[in-house]
């Protein structure tokens, strides 16, 4: 089967901040192969390029990908069950969209309680994303990202505000229900137990690209350097 995905010789940049300058440089990738079926963690230090090479993973496969952004992103004055609704947007046509916003459905409440409840957030879903924790804007976040029904999940740091034990059963959750995923993670040891693959970013750079199986302590210090 073809890979998903092929980077080669790719520089991710940021415009530099003084006119005139050359851009910035925030991540170089010599080879990136990605594989339907593969669960990517990426790890590295803050600073590292972790977000960059998600949101460059979704600018190339916008239609594949489920996307679960660093900050939960949703639309503060908007209840749970309309941010989690936002996930499906681009599945139904606009008339649709706003009905539901004004008077939600009865297949969309059926099908986001369903998806809601195994996050703990079933009896938040009437509640304004702004007076929701951040533990909680996180699940929100989760949920928007599995109905958007996408065989790729990219999700950075998804779990972040959430504790090791929660934290660790949604992450499986999360990737249970999709194909393919790319995870910034900064739990290292998390990682190793959901994914089959790690790759460790430093210095701009892709570090060590590994089966999960095959990364030792001693490599995981290195990166943390
Ligand atoms: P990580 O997710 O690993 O913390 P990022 O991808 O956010 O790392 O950042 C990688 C590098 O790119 C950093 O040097 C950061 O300052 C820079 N960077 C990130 N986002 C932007 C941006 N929007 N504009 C300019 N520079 C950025
Ligand atoms: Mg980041």
């Amino acid at each position: 089967m073809p890979p998903l995905l092929e980077l080669r010789d790719c520089r991710l940049t940021y415009p530099s901040e003084r006119k005139g300058q050359p851009d910035r440089l925030a991540l170089a990738i010599d080879s990136l192969v990605i594989h339907s079926g593969d669960r990517i963690a990426l790890l590295g230090k803050s600073g590292t390029g972790k977000s960059t090479l998600l949101r460059e993973l979704r600018r190339r496969l916008p239609a594949q990908a489920s996307w679960c952004p660093q900050q939960a992103a949703l639309v503060p004055q908007l209840k749970a069950f309309h941010n989690i609704y936002a996930g499906a947007l681009d599945r139904h046509p606009g008339f649709v969209n706003l009905k539901n916003l004004l008077l939600p459905s009865p297949r969309f409440k059926t099908e986001i309680t369903a998806l809601a409840q195994p996050l703990g957030i079933a009896d938040l879903l009437w509640t304004k994303a702004n007076e929701l924790s951040g533990g909680q804007q996180q699940r929100v976040a989760i949920a928007r990202a599995l109905y958007q029904h996408k065989p790729l999940l990219l999700a950075d740091e998804p779990v972040s505000a959430l504790d090791k034990l929660q934290g660790q059963e949604l992450l499986s959750l999360l990737l249970d229900r999709h194909q393919t995923a790319v995870v910034a993670l900064h739990d290292a040891q998390q990682a190793l137990q959901v994914c089959n693959r790690v790759i460790g970013l430093k210095d701009r750079r892709i570090a060590f690209d590994s089966a999960a199986g095959e990364v030792t302590e001693d490599t995981l210090q290195r990166l943390y350097l």
